[in-house]
């Protein structure tokens, strides 16, 4: 038993915890909890729980389906809206005590290996934005508010929201940074303090939970889905990532564009070659592809660029001198994608950049929706799919994706996406209604 095990023993007996929820996150990014009595911990820690892995989306084959959870002690928190309930973050584990190497957290775990083997620690702040909205009794969806960008709603359930979701945060150990009315009416963003990726991805998972907590307390709902409205903004979960080699940015050299150093101009290479066929997994929805190609600062085409909310990738400004803060953007990304996975392939695009030394295209300086398709092709600018289909075809051949997900989780979120948009593809829509039957 080693320190933090005891640890979470010790708190369990003083808190007086009644039940420890176990939690882990299946292929497609739901959130999994599973309840167990105080006195399970101990042998939790020893040997795991057992559990039926063929019940959860991607897991396991029906004919393998005993798998185990082990519960990682360093992310034992108490939930603050449940009395006497703690929970921790899982690995999962096969009968034989192995790494189910479909389990999103054990997809970043590897891929976070690498980047270890090549001498670096990945830190990692999203930009998390979602829609307050309430159901009304004939089933209509609408915001909570009208406000807009950085608009102070007076006496506003945006401000107490925040208030509430953000020092829920913090009791749970997730430092928030930032956080602000967004663009849509009732979309809110909250931007969480840096930290190492699998520690973020865990994060964002307790954040999705708090906030959709939070939101029911208040009598409404939060919702990531990526696209809600029509005519407003969508919700991305644009990402900042950075390599460190020990307590040295290694993005950042003085001499450089930008103070931008040569690795991290390898990792935006890599970033912009694979962006397409990694985008089924940032971008995992139908609805996804309605942000991305609906305006309104969500990244359509592939390029990068300094200040141009246009650009796939940015390389934000930072306060002269601060070589820590030297990061790059990675925009596509929405709120509803699978952290795990998400961040596991664009680590394994950008890692690839820096293995392979990547070339870096020239910068795109303008508004690149402005351009026409002949301005950009002759820049080389390209564009990211525009329908799940075609993302989940870029993603097919993609030896970058199948190797970072791994053979099973790649064969299941592929088919499981074919089906989705096979679902999708064969509705008919109150739009295509409208064109035939116009109301007059
Ligand atoms: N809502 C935009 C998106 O979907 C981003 C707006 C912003 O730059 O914060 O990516
Ligand atoms: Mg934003
Ligand atoms: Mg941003």
């Amino acid at each position: 038993m080693d320190k933090q095990q005891e640890f979470v023993l010790r708190t369990i007996e003083e808190r007086d915890i009644r039940f420890v929820r176990l939690w882990f996150t299946d292929v497609l990014g739901q959130l999994k909890s599973v309840a167990v009595a105080p006195a399970e911990i101990e042998g939790a820690f020893e040997e795991g729980i057992g559990f039926d892995g063929s019940a959860v989306e991607g897991l396991t084959r029906v004919y393998e389906s005993d798998m185990l959870l082990a519960p990682d002690p360093a992310s034992f928190q108490m939930l603050p809206w449940r009395e006497g309930v703690a929970r921790m973050f899982c690995d999962i584990l096969t009968p034989d005590g192995l790494p189910a190497r479909t389990d999103p957290r054990a997809v970043l775990e590897r891929q976070l290996a690498r980047v270890a083997d090549a001498g670096f620690t990945c830190y990692v702040h999203p930009e998390i934005e979602f829609y307050l909205v309430d159901h009304r009794p004939d089933g209509s969806v609408h915001p909570t508010d009208h406000a807009g960008y950085f608009d102070h709603v007076p006496g506003g359930t945006a401000h107490d929201f925040r208030r509430r979701a953000i020092l829920m945060l913090e009791q749970m150990g997730v430092s928030v940074e930032f956080s602000h009315h967004e663009g849509g009416p009732g979309q809110n963003e909250i931007d969480l303090r840096f930290a190492d990726a699998l520690s973020m991805a865990d994060n964002i998972m307790t954040f999705r939970a708090v906030v959709q907590e939070v939101a029911l307390q208040e009598g409404s709902h939060a919702t990531f889905m990526p696209k809600p409205f029509v005519g407003h903004p969508g919700s991305g979960m644009h990402t900042h990532f950075s390599l460190f080699e020990g307590e040295r940015n290694a993005f950042f050299d003085p001499a450089g564009q930008y103070q931008l150093s040569a690795t991290g101009r390898s990792f935006i290479a890599g970033l912009l070659r694979h962006a397409a066929e990694i985008t089924a997994v940032t971008n995992q929805h139908v609805n996804s592809y309605k942000r991305l190609w609906g305006g309104d600062e969500a990244p359509s085409y592939v390029c990068w660029g300094r200040n141009n909310r246009s650009a796939l990738v940015r390389v934000p400004m930072h306060k002269p001198g601060k070589a820590q803060s030297v990061r790059v953007e990675y925009r596509g990304i929405d709120s509803s994608a699978n952290p795990y996975l998400a961040y596991a392939v664009v680590l394994a695009a950008g890692m690839k950049g820096i293995e392979e030394g990547y070339e870096l295209p020239p910068e795109a300086e303008d508004d690149v929706w402005s351009l026409t398709e002949v301005e950009r092709s002759a820049l080389g600018i390209t564009e990211l799919p525009s329908s799940l289909k075609s993302a989940i075809r870029a993603m097919k051949d993609s030896e970058l994706v199948a190797e970072t997900l791994g053979e099973g989780a790649f064969e299941f979120f592929r088919s499981n996406k074919q089906r989705e948009y096979e679902a999708y593809d064969a509705q008919v829509t109150d739009f295509e209604l409208q064109q035939f039957f116009p109301r007059l």
